[in-house]
């Protein structure tokens, strides 16, 4: 597959905006600068930020084993995802490929950036992706497919052989949002990324990292795709505050894996109580920090949860989550409290 074909050739033609610390590349400590306006009065933050961010993805290159030459960071996300939009999508003309129950931020970015959205629902059972219906969907003009896995709000990830037939048989882009890989028994598809050159993984510092308050988005994906977006990226997308806060955490191993370690033997516990609540009548099986659970009538229970001050995710209105909330897993104390008044409601 050719990249090249993908790029809207208004990018493809677009000279990007060179910033100061853009033409000046070293990085001396003994250097004048007197290039960029800035204030010259150190206070930590009076300089414009990296905006190549290369410290944080030295260390999570480190982490994660992919060379920094693979790795984009946005403000957020969903920052991420914009680009990869306004990179590869044409207004009125290029369509992307979705599949319901998803994450909501693909429809919106679709729609704010003029693209039309294809929904292929995912099965109903157990939530994975309907492969041939999905070729079948596509056209010369799919230009992205977005597989959530683990999918954000049913919790599972999707079945291995179809997310590679997809990558194989996807004449596009296919995105891969591991935002709750990290919670999750199935690998994550960077360890692929050199055998699809139309792969790309999206993943975040806002969940299993702790990070969610200083908004910072990961983006894998071979050089070819990288270069499209580093054009395009505004030139300091990512804060300087936000860059020393992920050095600091990410630089603490130790720390994450145990809070990982601690959720996931929180949602096995929460998992169990779930049973015990008489309108809980489903409890899907998550790879995630959440679980989707069927309920008697799902906006009925998340009032009485509110009342009781316990705030949830009703997802009764997704395409398969009928009579649905989300729970995510808190600390011990907050699903004890979470059970506590499930419990209390139940009896009510
Ligand atoms: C939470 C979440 C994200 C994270 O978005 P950020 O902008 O990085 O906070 C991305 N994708 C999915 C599916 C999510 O649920």
């Amino acid at each position: 597959m050719n990249i090249q074909n993908l790029i809207r050739p208004v990018i493809k033609a677009l000279k990007p905006y060179s910033s100061a610390r853009d033409e000046f590349q070293g990085n001396s400590d003994a250097m004048v600068f007197l290039d960029a306006n800035e204030n010259p009065f150190n206070n930590g933050v009076n300089r414009y930020p990296d905006p190549q961010q290369k410290r944080v993805k030295a260390v999570l290159s480190e982490i994660k084993g992919v060379p920094t030459s693979k790795i984009l960071l946005g403000n957020g996300s969903d920052e991420v995802l914009d680009l990869i939009f306004r990179a590869f999508c044409e207004p009125n003309q290029d369509n992307v490929i979705s599949l319901p129950p998803t994450y909501g931020m693909y429809e919106v970015l679709a729609n704010l950036n003029a693209v039309e959205i294809r929904k292929v629902n995912l099965t109903e059972d157990d939530f994975q992706p309907k492969v041939d219906a999905i070729l079948e969907a596509a056209d010369t003009n799919s230009k992205v497919l977005f597989l959530c896995s683990p999918n954000n709000p049913s919790g599972n990830s999707f079945s291995n052989a179809s997310v590679e037939k997809l990558l194989n048989e996807f004449k596009g882009l296919v995105v891969i949002d591991e935002a709750y890989i990290d919670f999750s028994k199935e690998k994550s598809w960077l360890t692929r990324l050199e055998e699809f050159p139309n792969l790309v993984i999206t993943q975040t510092l806002s969940k299993a990292y702790g990070m969610a308050g200083i908004r910072m988005g990961i983006c894998y994906a071979s050089e070819d795709i990288l270069k499209v977006l580093n054009t395009i990226k505004p030139p300091y997308n990512v804060n300087e505050l936000s860059q020393i806060k992920a050095v600091e955490l990410l630089t603490n191993k130790e720390l994450t894996k145990n809070q990982i370690k601690n959720i996931l033997e929180e949602r096995s516990r929460l998992i169990s109580d779930l049973e015990t609540i008489s309108f809980v009548s489903k409890i899907y099986p998550s790879d995630a920090n959440f679980i989707l659970t069927k309920v008697d009538d799902a906006t009925k229970r998340y009032n009485e949860l509110v009342e009781k001050g316990v705030v949830v995710r009703n997802r009764t209105t997704q395409f398969g989550c009928e009579n649905c909330l989300r729970f995510t897993v808190g600390t011990k104390e907050e699903n004890e409290e979470l059970i506590k008044n499930l419990l209390l409601i139940s009896k009510s």
